[in-house]
């Protein structure tokens, strides 16, 4: 079909939905963006706005061992909050089975190759779409309070040097050199110079607001409830207020909640939903650290972002379902954790306070591409801890699949298929 006629539906207005979007009408499609809510209010409002190419997905050798000492331990930084969910069993126990270092191998060729892309994409997209979203391509660093944190971390970076990137160790006085924030506690670390970092919801809405301009639709309170196929063939699909919507192309970028619209076509998608949590404080003195860089607290996994005029602590990996409930010792504790390691950090009252729901796959890579069976419908979900950072990728990507019939990279490591 010429691309002028395609009409792309995309529901989900997240950040993976709307980058979708984007490169879709970039490429000439007519395209139409439903959320349910507003655009960006999901998992991608709150993050911790690190863009992290190279990174390795939850899955790594040694993690189950290291989750078993701490899962129900409800202020670890890897909570699973008990409760009979055979879907969830399932997923453990898919998720253990990943956690090789073959599993490991596979999953940083198939990021890295995205990852090598990311940050170029992201400037790009930044200076050509003149996007205001406190974009700072400086880095960041990961700090360690312990050897053992250390030595785990330096085997991580010796992984990623494998796959071309280029992570460097630095011990604890070099690292205050260059943030004087971190205090003497802190053993030493690693800095990621390709990375950078942004505010994740001015992202979302700069990049829609480009998309609307391409010519796009983006309805906002329109949920999908219903998947429209006529003897196998795509229609379109149904909103909670009884619209139907034509659709030649589906892109399903539903974040954490796309698993029932998914069972509508036979297909089931092992998704959980990981939930995080972020703490914004303004700047003030013995309240907030004056950081500078973004420093992530190794031991805690909380990420300590500076973005325009305030600072947000954020992270927390928590099995608890799909819901929005606030646990507030696990929330004070982002805050809590970060005194250990930097300076000035005291009691104070947050501007914001928030949680969100990361969608998790069992081998913690996203699924990107048509749903079995259905080639007019298309997965884009299950990016975990890396949405933002795929986000703009992920779009391309997914656009070129579907207007040019074959992306550009090799997506195979991400079919939407493999858990069958
Ligand atoms: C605390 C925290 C920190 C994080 N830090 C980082 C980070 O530093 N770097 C990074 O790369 N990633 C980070 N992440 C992960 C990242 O935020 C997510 O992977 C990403 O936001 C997922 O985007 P999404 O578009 O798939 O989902 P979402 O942003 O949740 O969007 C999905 C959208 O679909 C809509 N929707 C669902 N069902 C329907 C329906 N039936 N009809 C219409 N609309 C529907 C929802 O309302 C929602 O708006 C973090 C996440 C958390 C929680």
């Amino acid at each position: 079909m010429a691309r002028e006629q395609q009409h792309a539906v995309v529901v989900g207005g997240g950040v993976i939905g709307i980058c979708c979007a984007y490169f879709l009408s970039k490429h000439g499609a007519r395209v139409t963006v439903l959320e349910r809510d507003e655009v960006g209010k999901g998992a991608s409002y709150g993050s911790a706005g690190v863009i992290a190419p190279g990174h390795a997905p939850i899955n790594k050798p040694g993690r189950v061992k290291q989750a078993l000492k701490s899962v129900f331990d409800p202020l670890s930084p890897l909570y699973v909050a008990p409760r009979w969910d055979p879907a969830l069993a399932q997923w453990l126990l898919t998720f253990s089975r990943n956690c090789t270092a073959g599993h490991l191998d596979r999953s940083m060729r198939a990021l890295s190759s995205v990852g090598h892309a990311t940050t170029s994409l992201f400037q790009e997209l930044v200076s050509e779409e003149e996007l205001d979203c406190d974009f700072r391509r400086e880095g960041y660093f990961e700090v360690y309070l312990t050897d053992r944190g250390l030595h785990a971390a330096r085997g991580e970076a010796t992984v990623m040097r494998q796959h071309g990137f280029r992570p460097e160790v630095l011990d604890g006085a070099a690292l205050r050199e260059r943030e004087a924030a971190l205090n003497d506690s802190v053993l030493g670390g690693i800095f990621y110079p390709e990375a950078a970092t942004l505010n994740p919801y001015r992202f979302v809405l700069e990049m829609a607001e480009r998309t609307r301009r391409q010519g796009a639709e983006l309805l906002t309170g329109a949920e999908v409830v219903e998947i429209l196929e006529d003897r196998g063939r795509l229609r379109g699909v149904r909103t909670l207020d009884g619209d139907a919507i034509a659709a030649d192309t589906l892109v399903l970028a539903t974040g954490a909640y796309g698993g029932a619209l998914a069972r509508q076509l036979g297909y089931r998608l092992p998704l959980q939903a990981a939930k995080g949590y972020h703490r914004d404080r303004d700047p003030r003195e013995g309240e907030t650290p004056a950081l500078r860089h973004t420093c992530m607290l190794g031991e805690n996994s909380v990420f300590c972002t500076p973005m325009n005029g305030f600072v947000r602590f954020a992270g927390t990996l928590e099995f608890s379902g799909i819901n929005h409930d606030i646990r507030r010792p696990r929330l004070e504790q982002l805050t809590r954790v970060a005194a250990r390691y930097l300076d000035g950090v005291g009691e104070a009252v947050s501007r914001s306070e928030w949680c969100g729901l990361r969608p998790c796959l069992p081998d913690g890579l996203p699924a990107l591409g048509p749903v079995p069976g259905h080639p007019s419908v298309f997965v884009a979900t299950g990016h975990a801890m890396l949405g933002l950072t795929l986000g703009p990728m992920t779009g391309k990507l997914i656009a070129e699949y579907i207007i040019d019939g074959a992306p550009s990279l090799d997506l195979a490591a991400f079919r939407a298929d493999r858990f069958r």
